[in-house]
């Protein structure tokens, strides 16, 4: 484990039309933020999520494509091959306010989105692949 100290939060509405995965990580960038976490909720377009299967150790891809609420979305933020990156999850609403979650991939069309990014201070967690999932993960921090 590793402890921080809250430093800032950044809020903001992303731009209709953009990726929700993709905008979220070019906020993240813009300020400079390497440790942190990334909260967001709004409405979507479509939705594309992924459920990790276990056994064949990889994301399968479930599509949505009709308006969705974000009931919420939210991850952490750590750094791969000296680039960050994002892990979100989401939990996705439709008309009838029916629920489906699971891990946001790219291609996910923004509506309305607004966002809340908690910078923390201290060195960031780095991901690294892990040969037994088959996954970007943190190393286990004794
Ligand atoms: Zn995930």
């Amino acid at each position: 484990m590793r402890s921080y100290e809250m430093k800032r939060m950044h809020m903001g509405r992303l731009q209709s039309g953009v990726d929700l995965l993709n905008g979220l990580t070019d906020k993240v960038c813009e300020v400079g933020v390497r440790a942190g976490y990334v909260f967001a909720l709004g409405t979507l377009r479509n939705a594309v999520i992924g459920f990790y299967d276990q056994d064949r150790k990889e994301y399968d891809s479930l599509f949505f494509d009709e308006p969705l609420e974000i009931v919420t979305c939210q991850g952490n933020i750590s750094i791969k091959d000296e680039q960050v990156m994002l892990h979100l999850h989401i939990s996705i609403g439709d008309e009838k306010g029916e629920m489906y979650g699971g891990h946001l991939m790219e291609g996910s069309e923004v509506a309305v989105v607004e966002f809340c990014i908690a910078e923390f201070s201290g060195d960031p967690l780095e991901r690294n692949y892990d040969e037994e999932f088959k996954l970007d993960l943190w190393l286990p921090i004794g």
